[in-house]
């Protein structure tokens, strides 16, 4: 049984009320920890830690060389305890060992790509129009950022605010999901090891009705930065007006992915699998919303079919798993009430749409992958992150009607389609709003590119060096050399 901690100003310390939280497995509903549970006063006693830290200069005027330094040593812790870091993240999530060895490595070249960037920005200087003056832009830490994330890929999405945070120079609090919070406690175990002074780092655990509120509505807090639903980020928004703080938000996805008929066909059938079943769907970037043209239609969702027939569930920590739990029971049950949904507005569920039989999967929150045809842009099932195992499939003939149809959502996370015709690459990567578009692939991020949603999919953008960005303020600053009078008031006396 793993006992955690929060860290608070350097120390590893219990909550102020001594409360505690069970984290529960999702492949077998066995406590795997206990940890802290947190509540308003604690994130407040962070808050003043990393306020005080920030304020005092030390980590901000740390030559930014020196800084990136610290963040490329952690990188090296990171990937130095991969394999612990991989296990804990399945044990807490029910994913595929080998699917939290990618995100581990992932993680490490985040760390590494930020403390590369740390140095990188010299400033800008500006063609003045006064003259004998310099003008010159520079780009500073803005101070405490808050930085709350989700429980479907709890490392990867805190090492996205994390590692640019730390290069530019500001103080953090992460607060992870109150039901994932195991490698946020080992990575901020890394951080003090690799010896960011005190105060700069600080982990606090709890429900977001309690930290993350207090995070979100503190006026001394200059930066939220939360992944996670629509509904929490429209609160956090509301709450950040309490002192203006910048607000950066990564919120849900319903992803078109979107078959031609002259694509490659058995390409374009794998990676529709690739799409939606890492981590059992409960991804923002899900390919859930299939769209078929009519030459393929058939054929496709037959071969589907045949493929996700065979996906194997199980434990994560078996090698010949391919997909694991969903996190919750309170998940489960969300996914499960769809399912009735979809088929009273006409969809027909052609494989799963149930809990399994199989008693090893009863234990644990599992759910069949599940294929949904005949569906159209106006079901609930298909305008929803339903963020599970979960395909709906729907039917076009051009060009015209699936890019219209694609771009009636409220979301804009990303999008992928599948063509031979380079002609139509360009014009319907340009044509869907969405942050992302993939032509020919699925599911591609990197730590160069930047990552963020249009319409109510988020604001603003991670990773790349936008993502360094988000975690400055820029400064103008002004210096004239040979300042004249101008002799405009009180001079002639009326
Ligand atoms: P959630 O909104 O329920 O919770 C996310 C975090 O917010 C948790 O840490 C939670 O404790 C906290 N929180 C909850 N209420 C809060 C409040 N009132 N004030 C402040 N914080 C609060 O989301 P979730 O269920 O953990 O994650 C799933 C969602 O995250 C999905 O919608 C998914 O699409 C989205 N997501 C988006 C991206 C992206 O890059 N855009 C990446 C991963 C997940």
């Amino acid at each position: 049984m793993i006992k955690g901690k929060m860290f608070i100003n350097g120390s590893w310390v219990d909550s102020v009320s001594g409360k505690t939280r069970e984290i529960i497995n999702p492949y077998d509903q066995s406590v795997i920890a206990v940890v802290p549970e947190g509540s308003r006063e604690d994130a407040a006693l962070a808050i003043k830690a990393a306020r005080a830290a920030f304020d005092n200069g030390k980590w901000a005027s740390t030559p930014a060389c020196d800084r990136g330094r610290l963040v490329y040593k952690l990188a090296e812790l990171i990937e130095r305890d991969r394999e612990e870091l991989a296990e804990l993240e399945s044990l807490d999530t029910g994913k595929t060992v080998e699917e939290s060895r990618w995100d581990m490595d992932d993680i490490a070249g985040i760390f590494r790509y930020f403390a590369g960037l740390a140095d990188k920005d010299g400033g800008e200087v500006i063609a003045s129009p006064v003259p004998d003056s310099a003008s010159v832009v520079v780009r500073e830490p803005v101070g405490v950022c808050g930085q709350i994330s989700p429980w479907n890929y709890p490392l990867l999405q805190a090492a996205w605010k994390l590692a640019p945070a730390l290069a530019a120079g500001n103080t953090v609090v992460m607060k992870p999901s109150e039901i994932t919070p195991l490698t946020a406690i080992k990575v901020t175990q890394l951080a003090e090891e690799c010896g960011f002074p005190q105060g700069v780092v600080n982990l606090v655990l709890g429900p977001g009705a309690e930290v993350g509120a207090e995070l979100s509505e503190s006026v001394d807090v200059d930066l939220i930065s939360f992944t996670g639903g629509i509904a929490t980020g429209k609160t956090i928004m509301r709450a950040a007006t309490s002192n203006v703080k910048k607000v950066a938000l990564e919120l849900g996805g319903k992803n078109p992915n979107i078959i031609f008929d002259d694509a490659d066909f058995d390409v374009a059938l794998d990676y529709a699998l690739n799409a939606v079943f890492f981590h059992a769907g409960q991804i923002c970037s899900a390919g859930a919303r299939l769209m078929l043209q009519g030459g393929i239609h058939d054929r496709f969702v037959e071969a589907l079919k045949a493929r996700m027939e065979k996906i194997v569930m199980g434990s994560g920590f078996k090698k010949n798993t391919e997909m694991g739990p969903l996190i919750s029971a309170e998940h489960l049950a969300k996914v499960e009430s769809y399912m009735p949904v979809a088929v009273q507005d006409g969809a027909k569920i052609i494989l799963g749409g149930k809990r399994p039989s199989n008693r090893e999967l009863q234990k644990g929150f599992f759910f069949e992958p599940t294929l949904i045809t005949d569906c159209s842009s106006d079901m609930k099932i298909v305008q929803e992150e339903v963020f599970g195992p979960v395909i709906t499939v729907e039917r076009f003939q051009t060009e015209e009607e699936v890019v219209r149809l694609a771009n009636d959502t409220i979301y804009g996370l990303s999008a992928g389609f599948w063509t031979r015709d380079p002609e139509r690459m360009e014009r319907v990567s340009r044509a869907l709003k969405f942050g992302t578009v993939w032509i020919n692939d699925f599911n591609v991020y990197f730590v160069q590119a930047p990552w963020g949603g249009y319409k109510q999919s988020g604001l603003g953008r991670e990773l790349g060096h936008v993502g360094l960005e988000e975690y400055t303020e820029v400064k103008h600053i002004f210096k004239n050399y040979s300042t004249k009078a101008l002799n405009w008031f009180g001079v002639s006396g009326g």
